[in-house]
């Protein structure tokens, strides 16, 4: 009988479709994985969170058992604990895993493994559109690294909505089309929701046993945990949510959870759907010319998964890990209880945390532009709001949080691949929503005690970083507005900010 294979699944590789399970064959290959405890408990993860991923990791144990495979499920403290378990009973044995993701994880095994007189060995992780060589390549030379050259660069050599090597349509973007907001008493689409199994539930209630006091309700969960559900939810999203997907991707919607949005970071982050399966399906649909799907849908919606979705790994792959503790604009406030509990009179920041509570999810602009642009305006240390994005959303890994929370979110890398903040008063939020119609504070007044405070703060935030801002050209022109003030009115402004300051400290805000 030949040596059997060991690979190691991790819970954010569950697939069978690329890599070394790909190739695998019941009766030669063995299989382990690790339900590291340690995961759990590092922060107070919402309930949810632990549950999909857990409950995934099982629902994808069975299904390798089923096909006859031999799975090793291990509870353990963690990875290494996991993989010294392992090789007691397999003594001496050669581990393969796909390189995973996040940093520091991939030495952990080798590390443990080692320890364990054993090995792991690590493969190509397959799950990604582009190579590590790839992004190498197009960003050596470059003085600076930005999204919308690599996506051209990526999409060109895929020739994805390309016409004799020119972009369809003429144009490379079509953001311009894409701010639309809806009609009052606009009627979205209804979302294709898979309430928990019998094992999910299971694991749901025991993760509310063991750990009660995590972040989130545990209500309500309506995940894709298989691969099954994850194409259903595919299939749903295509044929309900694409073509509107464009014009309505930076709307905001008091009430409405999903909007057009795809919800389909989850299944791709734990690996239960490919991107290149789901941008091949998005662009077969939208050739159709019955679906119905615009060019300014499909256009952005690629450009999220081929353009932001890879360039924000690789980012991180390259930055870490001095990423996770920058902290250039030295923003050292602590992180508000309302990013907990969603108790703030702010509309628009309340029913974003309420959302994240009670569904683990907020859609990009959400993150971006309310909770994100909150935090960055009032100087809140932004390695305490990466560990909160870590905690509170479902979708949630070290290698897309940390990026678009530092770097993209924060600018606390003083932006090593943005060319500027992404700041905004309240006129930003009151443009792309309707929070402000419902909001105690007047989204037009700057000072006085019923301004919203994201105004006061936003202009506090320009008038503290000045210097810095008059150096960065996309933001020159207005701080030099800002600098031209008449001073009584930048005085007052000001003060304004200041007194949001201190009732955001005493909890009044
Ligand atoms: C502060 C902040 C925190 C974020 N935290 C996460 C996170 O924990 N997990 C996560 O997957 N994404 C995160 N994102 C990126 C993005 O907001 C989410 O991927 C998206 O909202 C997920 O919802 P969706 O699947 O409906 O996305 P859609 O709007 O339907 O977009 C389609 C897909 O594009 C990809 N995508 C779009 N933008 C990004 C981006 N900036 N980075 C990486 N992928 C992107 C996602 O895979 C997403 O599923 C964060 C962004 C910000 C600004
Ligand atoms: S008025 Fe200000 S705080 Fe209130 S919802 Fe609008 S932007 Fe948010």
């Amino acid at each position: 009988m030949s040596t059997p294979r060991h690979v190691l699944v991790l819970g954010d590789q569950l697939t069978e479709q690329v890599g070394p399970m790909a190739r695998a064959e019941p009766g030669e290959t063995r299989v382990l994985m690790i339900e590291a405890r340690s995961i759990a408990t590092a922060l107070p993860h919402h309930k949810q969170k632990l549950a999909l991923v857990f409950s995934a990791m099982r629902h994808f144990a069975r299904s390798l058992v089923e096909r006859g495979f031999e799975v090793a499920y291990l509870e353990a403290a963690d990875f290494s604990d996991g993989i010294s378990t392992y090789l007691s009973q397999h003594e001496g044995a050669r581990i393969d895993v796909m390189a995973p993701t996040d940093w520091g994880v991939g030495d952990e095994l080798v590390d443990a493994a080692q320890r364990a007189g054993g090995y792991v060995d690590i493969v190509e992780n397959e799950l990604w559109l582009t190579t590590d060589n790839e992004f190498d390549a197009w960003a050596e030379g470059r003085n600076s690294l930005r999204l919308e050259y690599f996506y051209r660069s990526m999409r060109a050599a895929r020739g994805w909505l390309m016409v004799e090597g020119k972009p369809a349509g003429g144009k490379w973007n079509y953001d311009a089309d894409n701010r639309q907001t809806p009609e009052k008493g606009h009627r979205f689409p209804g979302l294709q929701t898979f309430p928990p199994d019998d094992l999910t539930q299971e694991v749901l209630d025991d993760v509310c046993t063991r750990w009660p006091d995590h972040f989130g309700s545990a209500e309500h969960f309506v995940w894709p945990v298989t691969r099954g559900d994850a194409l259903q939810a595919l299939d749903d999203f295509l044929e309900h949510r694409l073509a509107e997907f464009g014009p309505y991707e930076d709307a905001m919607v008091d009430g409405e959870d999903v909007l057009y949005h795809s919800l389909l970071s989850v299944p791709l982050n734990l690996g239960l759907l490919h991107p290149r399966e789901v941008c091949e399906r998005a662009l077969q649909q939208a050739a159709d010319p019955a679906s119905g799907v615009p060019l300014a849908s499909i256009e952005g919606f690629i450009r999220q998964i081929l353009g932001w979705r890879e360039f924000i790994r690789h980012v991180y792959r390259t930055r870490m890990p001095e990423l996770r503790v920058e902290n250039g604009l030295e923003a050292e406030r602590p992180l508000p209880d309302f990013y907990w509990s969603g108790q703030t009179q702010m509309r628009c920041v309340g029913q974003s945390v309420d959302q994240v509570v009670r569904t683990g999810h907020a859609h990009h602009i959400q993150r971006l532009m309310v909770l994100g642009n909150f935090a960055l305006i009032a100087g809140i240390d932004p390695r305490e709001l990466n560990d909160w994005f870590l905690a509170t959303f479902v979708d949630a890994l070290d290698w897309v949080v940390t990026p678009n929370v530092m770097g993209m979110s924060q600018f606390a890398d003083l932006g090593s691949f943005t060319s500027k903040p992404y700041a905004a008063s309240g006129k930003y939020v009151d443009r792309m929503s309707d929070y402000c119609a419902e909001c105690v504070y007047d989204v037009k007044s700057v000072d006085g005690p019923n301004a919203c405070p994201m105004n006061s703060l936003y202009w506090s935030f320009i008038d503290r970083h000045e210097d810095r801002w008059m150096s960065n050209h996309r933001m020159a022109m207005i701080t030099r507005g800002w600098m031209k003030r008449d001073p009584e009115k930048k005085r007052v402004i000001l003060e304004r900010a200041a007194d949001v300051h201190r009732r955001l400290a005493s909890g009044e805000l």
